[in-house]
């Protein structure tokens, strides 16, 4: 299935509850605009090289679209498409004031020199400059993209536009960005994780943890349940997994991988076992925190976790999802769980139009505040509708993209 027909699967599903029309669903779904452009770069060694780009910018019923920006070689429209939608419904479920958008290069980054990825991404602005903006559509980080490129693009759009550190977020700190945005999702995954095992009755001390990822999202996310007294029972990377049924030293896990060019490999304070492994552990919480697509159809039934908390976008495909929930497993999906990010991205921007910097108390408690408000609204949507807590968030996404939509008018 592709990666827009699982997200067009979903929304159908909260849309025949909402009960909206044939013509109100092709409306949402359809997106605004479709960019696709070509990247024509001098490479360092003199060669020519030509990369295609995208940007969709899907809805903008809310407020300017927002979205990141993917640096990576499978990038595709179909891609594309889908994560510009999800973060449609995303940011209505947090209800911070944007519409969604996603873009991305298909480049493989780890094979481009700084100079190389500078190059490509002012030549991008280049040809895109005229359809972004900070009341029309902000890009942010997202994977193989960073805090530095996000300076480059500040700078390429401000030659064409004057002056405006808004136009995009996920900057350095000491330019124009926000303290906490870099810790943001993990530290809300957390929070998320925190209010749903209270929801279910449990306490954070009779909590097992294992997550897999242990870079920007899964390394924050187990510091921060570490420090609320969850125990960390395993963690994974690219190199493997890593089990500790004692609990793993977090702070320590998260020294070791800095130390180690950003990998656990050779982490020995642990069993090492394999990621395939660390999604079937008999654990009270499972964080996937890696890729998309990684519970499917053939490893859903051994999965033993009654809670999963999808800190990576779609880690669990529609099939392995249905088949999750009708063992009972409680999901709480991506586009609540991961939102913390695009919530202080959003503080990010509020800064930036008002010259003004926020502290990491502020954007802490304010962090917080939004996203334990959307949990209860998708809550309690969930148990007035007796349907899972993906098709309440998608409900609840949905309805207020689609009033907007009404009180803007469509004329
Ligand atoms: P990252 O690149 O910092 O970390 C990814 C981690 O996953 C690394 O530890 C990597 O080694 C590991 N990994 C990669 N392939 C793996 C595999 N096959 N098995 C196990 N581990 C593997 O990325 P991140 O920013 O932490 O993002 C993680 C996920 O969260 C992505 O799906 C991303 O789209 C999603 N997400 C991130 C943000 C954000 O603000 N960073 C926001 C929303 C969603």
């Amino acid at each position: 299935m592709k990666a827009s027909e699982a997200v067009k699967l979903y929304f159908n599903r909260a849309a025949d509850k909402l009960e909206l029309t044939e013509n109100m669903r092709t409306l949402l779904l359809t997106a605004k605009r479709e960019v696709q452009v070509q990247i024509a770069v001098e490479m360092d060694n003199g060669d020519l090289q030509t990369l295609i780009g995208y940007r969709v910018q899907h809805d903008n019923a809310r407020g300017p679209m927002k979205g990141g920006l993917r640096y990576h070689h499978e990038v595709d429209l179909d891609e594309v498409r889908s994560l510009a939608s999800l973060m449609t419904w995303k940011n209505a479920v947090v209800n911070i004031p944007y519409g969604g958008a996603k873009g991305g290069i298909a480049v493989d980054v780890r094979k481009l020199s700084t100079r190389e990825l500078e190059r490509i991404t002012r030549k991008f602005i280049d040809e895109i400059h005229d359809v972004i903006g900070p009341d029309t559509d902000i890009p942010a980080p997202d994977m193989g993209t960073n805090a530095e490129v996000m300076a480059w693009i500040m700078n390429q759009h401000n030659k064409y536009h004057g002056f405006s550190p808004g136009i995009v977020t996920g900057k350095p700190v000491e330019h124009y960005g926000i303290p906490g945005r870099e810790e943001a999702t993990g530290r809300g995954v957390g929070i998320l994780a925190l209010k749903t095992i209270g929801r279910l009755g449990h306490k954070p001390q009779d909590t097992r943890v294992a997550i897999q990822g242990f870079g920007n999202v899964g390394s924050h996310a187990a510091k921060f349940l570490q420090q609320a007294d969850c125990r960390v029972v395993a963690i994974s990377d690219l190199s493997g997994g890593y089990y500790f049924e004692a609990g793993i030293n977090v702070a320590e896990a998260r020294n070791y991988a800095n130390s180690n060019n950003h990998s656990l490999k050779g982490y020995h304070s642990a069993e090492h076992i394999s990621n395939e492994e660390l999604l079937e552990l008999d654990v009270e919480l499972l964080i996937p925190a890696a890729l998309g697509g990684v519970i499917t159809i053939e490893n859903a039934p051994r999965i033993k976790a009654p809670l999963i908390i999808e800190a990576a976008n779609a880690p669990i495909r529609p099939k392995a999802d249905k088949l999750l929930s009708q063992q009972g497993t409680v999901i709480l999906p991506d586009i609540l769980a991961n939102a913390g990010g695009v919530t202080v991205s959003y503080f990010e921007w509020a800064q930036n139009r008002q010259y003004y910097q926020w502290g990491l108390d502020r954007v802490r408690q304010e962090l917080d505040r939004i996203l334990s408000t959307a949990f209860e609204e998708v809550w309690a949507l969930s148990r007035e509708h007796d349907v899972s807590l993906r098709t309440a968030a998608f409900m609840l996404g949905i309805s207020r993209v689609g009033r907007a939509t009404v009180l803007g008018g469509i004329t």
